[in-house]
Formats: structure tokens, C-alpha cells, sequence
């Protein structure tokens, strides 16, 4: 009889991001390499000090395990284990909503009405997974009546975005050719001034509705996106774009996020919660939105320097 052929081992990285590096990451990375029998066979850094590729040879089957012993040895630095080819994405699905906006628009337009405390609750709920999102948003926008619809545009004037999302829209485009949507359970004239400012191509997001004398109405247009929704938006630009799953990016918080996050081959937890960090391999805790740039294997010298917000 003879011997099975042994499996092979195929070009994989391991990105190492931080602010700063430890200088101790690559010798515990090397460590965690070489107890699944793997070395490192050269660097690069992406961002002196800040993010560090190890290159190395795995067996697909070994990356899950090996992000698990980096993060236990690893703790503060985002890290990923990823094949060396098709690292760059040429779609990206983004969330809006504490993923490329800071906090949640719906809170911004409760505090107007002074029912920010009310919303506030019903939406961490529903974003770790415990309320159906459909009622969960119906709940919230019917909070919302009578908020004028003039205070949407001065929100959306005062809105602060995490580090990097323009850059990581721009990097993407100007390298990768990459289509960039936003979707959102946010709402939409919020939506495309977001859109707008980080350039994606479209956004997808909620229609509220409204009275003659121009206040909300307190009712959204239904079906709203939901995480199904989210999928959906994603599946039907890879089939528009006519790209293979593998070059495919989707990064959000929610677990609403979660069907596209799973759907994509570079699924992002960006600061997520418990139950989205829980089911998903690739995660940024403790950067900023480069980070998924340096995952992707770009450089300083390749990003676009626009704006950081
Ligand atoms: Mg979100």
C-alpha cells in the first residue's frame, strides 16, 4: 500500500498591525508558526512599525487554528492569516453604522427628540442578535415622529467617521478597480451624505417616511435592510461585476453584518460585537479602518493619501 501523498503547503501571510508594533510580535509569531510546523520565509513591512507581513507556507486547513494561537500570544495587535494570492478585493460591502461612521445615526436623530436613552437600548439589543431587526427598527423609527426632516442634513453635517475609510475606498478604487457600496440599516438621505464623502459608488439603505409639513411620520418603507438584505446587495454585485467569490470584501459590527460577512472571502469584524467576533476569522479591535488596506497586502507608498475624514 502505498503512502499518502502528504497535503500540501501553499504561500499564505500573516499580517501583524498595531500603533506600535510590539517589538516582541514577530518572535511569538514565529513560535506560534513553528508549533504547526511552518517558519516564516520572509517579511515586509507594510507600514514601518505599524504592520508587518511574515510570509510563510501553510495548509489551508492550518489558518483558522493559527489566527486563534496569534491572538492568544498577540494580545493588542490585529492580525490575519490569509493565501498569498488574490489578497487585493475588487468589491467592498461596507455597513455604515459604527463601521465607517462613529456610533449610530438613529441615536444622533433620537437625541433630538430627547428619546436618544430609549433607542439607544433597543439598538444594542438588536445589533448583538436579540431582537428580530425588522421590529427592532419599526420600534425605533416610530420614536422619530415629528423629527423635521431639515435636522437630517445638519446630522449628517456633524457626523465623525473612523480613520481611514476614505482612504481605504480610494486605495481599493485607484489599485483594485474595486466597486464600493455602503449598506445600511441606516437611513437614506444620511446614507448618500456618507456615500458621498467616502465615495462609494451607491449606498443601499431605509426610506422613512414623511408628513406634508415635513417631520418624519414615524413609519419606514418595508421590506427594510436587514441582514438578508445586506446579503443580497452583496451576492447581486458579484454577479453584475462578474467576479469570482474569492475577490470579494464585506466589513461591518452587527450582527446584521453578519450574512455578508460570512458571504465574503475577506470577511471583516470591524470592532464587532461579541456575536459577530465570535463567527468571524478576520477582525480589527484595536486599529483603524487601514488596517483592512494592510490585510489586503498595500503599502504606504500605495495608499491614497486623501483626507482622513
Ligand atoms: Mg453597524
Amino acid at each position: 500500500m502505498s503512502a499518502l501523498p502528504p497535503k500540501s503547503r501553499t504561500p499564505h501571510v500573516i499580517t501583524l498591525v498595531a500603533q506600535p508594533l510590539p517589538s516582541s510580535a514577530r518572535e511569538r509569531a514565529r513560535s506560534c508558526l513553528q508549533a504547526v510546523g511552518g517558519s516564516i520565509q520572509d517579511e515586509k513591512w507594510l507600514a514601518h512599525g505599524r504592520a508587518l507581513d511574515l510570509y510563510c507556507d501553510l495548509r489551508s486547513e492550518q489558518a483558522e487554528p493559527l489566527t486563534q494561537a496569534l491572538w492568544a500570544a498577540l494580545p493588542g495587535v490585529d492580525l490575519a492569516v490569509m493565501p498569498q494570492r488574490n489578497r487585493r478585493k475588487r468589491l467592498i460591502c461596507a455597513d455604515m453604522d459604527s463601521t465607517i461612521v462613529v456610533g449610530e445615526t438613529i441615536e444622533f436623530m433620537a437625541e433630538v427628540l430627547g428619546v436618544r436613552e430609549k433607542v439607544a437600548e433597543i439598538t444594542e439589543r438588536a445589533m448583538r442578535g436579540e431582537l428580530d431587526f425588522t421590529q427592532a427598527l419599526v420600534e425605533r423609527v416610530r420614536m422619530l415622529r415629528d423629527l423635521p426632516v431639515a435636522r437630517l442634513s445638519e446630522i449628517a453635517a456633524s457626523l465623525q467617521y473612523h480613520r481611514g475609510g476614505r482612504r481605504l475606498i480610494a486605495t481599493m478604487k485607484r489599485h483594485a478597480d474595486a466597486k464600493a457600496i455602503l449598506v445600511s440599516g441606516g437611513f437614506e438621505p444620511i446614507a448618500e451624505v456618507v456615500r458621498a464623502h467616502h465615495d462609494f459608488d451607491r449606498q443601499v439603505s431605509n426610506v422613512l417616511g414623511t408628513t406634508g409639513e415635513g417631520n418624519l411620520s414615524g413609519t419606514v418603507h418595508l421590506p427594510v435592510v436587514d441582514g438578508d438584505r445586506k446579503l443580497d446587495v452583496f451576492q447581486s454585485a458579484i454577479k453584475d461585476e462578474r467576479l469570482p467569490a474569492n475577490l470579494t470584501m464585506a466589513i461591518g459590527d452587527g450582527a446584521n453584518d453578519l450574512p455578508m460577512i460570512r458571504a465574503a472571502s475577506l470577511g471583516i469584524a470591524y470592532k464587532g460585537k461579541p456575536l459577530v467576533r465570535q463567527a468571524t476569522r478576520f477582525q480589527i479591535n484595536h486599529t483603524d479602518l487601514m488596517t483592512a488596506l494592510y490585510y489586503q497586502g498595500y503599502d504606504e507608498s500605495e495608499i491614497e493619501k486623501v483626507d482622513w475624514s
